[in-house]
């Protein structure tokens, strides 16, 4: 009984750590653009966390950072705006393995035939435009999903993003999701400019496009040759003549395209886990050829009607899912923990 005690103590010290741990690399990933860690420990810490909390439910508290996205907002420097719909963060799979069990979860919960958005996972920062009547009106960060920090006069610096959509009947009002990323051939020069003013250079490009992004004066971030994709539509309100809503989320994109959005050309609709697999591997090979950092793979349910029906945890969408990469830097690091265990 009193070993088994001790267990429960040493259990509940270690999701206590855990969690902090994971709350103070968060702080510094989303307020201070830095990645104290590789984003592979980050993601081996919060599995644990969620390992832990699968086998021990009464130790998952509702605070727990499993619970809820990742983020704040630094309201010394931004102003706080509420998102119309709220936003969310993807759940993770690591291996092929994980990847056919969640396709093997999905089905029981899916139509027969559904098939699956299979898009890149673009490596930067996540951003909510919010366009009424068609004109871009407001711009913020995800934050902690409920509430972002206003950036709007840094995103109106970005060439890619329409201050207007190209619409005849523009929507009354729509939600527009997407990233921001700093292009990866533009990333060594930026920091031979950053070392050369006397300034710190960002760890990776991800941190150089949330840094170059979250800042007082809109004219830095002008200068800095920001890039954005979107992928994800929220809170629409047709106008009254609008043509008909899409109903996949390849509808979705074609959509945004016609608009004027700057939408992926990398995306495929697949018809189960042995196409998502190929497509995987596929920019496992080609990811240095694409303008931006890879840090994985997205698979979405690709009918809209299907994800309305399977909708979200407090986290996540239950309609898609994010396969990481293997970190490609500290691959023989890894391999040197797994020889010691
Ligand atoms: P996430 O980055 O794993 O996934 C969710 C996000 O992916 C979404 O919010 C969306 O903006 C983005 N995304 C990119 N391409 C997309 C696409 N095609 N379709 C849909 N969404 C797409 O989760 P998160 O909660 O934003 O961040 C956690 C991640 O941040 C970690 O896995 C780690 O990589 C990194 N992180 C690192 C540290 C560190 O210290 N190194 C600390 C905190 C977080």
């Amino acid at each position: 009984e009193s070993a088994k005690a001790e267990d429960a103590d040493a259990l509940a010290r270690r999701v206590h750590d855990l969690t902090a741990r994971i709350e103070e690399l968060r702080e510094a990933y989303y307020q201070q653009n830095e990645s104290p860690v590789p984003d592979a420990d980050y993601d081996a810490l919060v599995r644990e966390l969620e390992e832990i909390e699968a086998g021990h439910p009464e130790l998952r508290r509702d605070d727990s950072p499993t619970q809820h996205v990742g983020g704040s907002v630094d309201t010394t420097t931004f102003e706080a705006v509420d998102h119309v719909a709220r936003m969310y963060s993807l759940d993770n799979v690591f291996s092929h393995e994980e990847l056919r069990a969640w396709f093997s979860r999905e089905r029981n919960a899916v139509p027969e035939g559904t098939r699956w958005l299979t898009e890149l996972k673009i490596d930067g920062l996540a951003v909510n435009l919010l366009y009424r009547d068609g004109e871009l009106v407001r711009a913020a960060t995800r934050g902690d999903g409920t509430t972002g920090e206003d950036i709007t006069p840094n995103v109106r610096t970005l060439a890619d993003v329409p201050q207007h959509l190209d619409a005849e009947h523009p929507p009354a009002q729509v939600e527009i999701r997407g990233e921001v990323f700093f292009p990866v051939e533009r990333f060594a020069e930026l920091n031979a400019a950053l070392v050369e003013a006397g300034h710190k250079p960002f760890a990776n490009p991800r941190n150089a496009a949330a840094g170059s992004l979250r800042q007082k004066n809109p004219q830095i971030t002008a200068q800095r040759p920001l890039r954005m994709l979107v992928h994800g539509i929220a809170a629409w309100i047709p106008a009254d003549d609008s043509h008909p809503e899409p109903e996949t989320q390849s509808e979705v994109y074609e959509q945004l395209r016609a608009w004027g959005l700057p939408i992926s050309e990398y995306y495929r609709v697949c018809e189960g886990p042995d196409e998502v697999i190929e497509y995987i591997e596929h920019y496992a090979e080609h990811r240095h050829s694409v303008t931006h950092e890879i840090d994985g793979v997205v698979i979405k349910v690709d009918d809209l009607h299907t994800q309305e029906e399977l909708g979200y945890t407090s986290r996540a969408p239950r309609w898609a899912t994010a396969f990481k990469y293997p970190p490609e830097e500290v691959t023989t690091r890894l391999l040197d923990i797994r020889v010691h265990v």
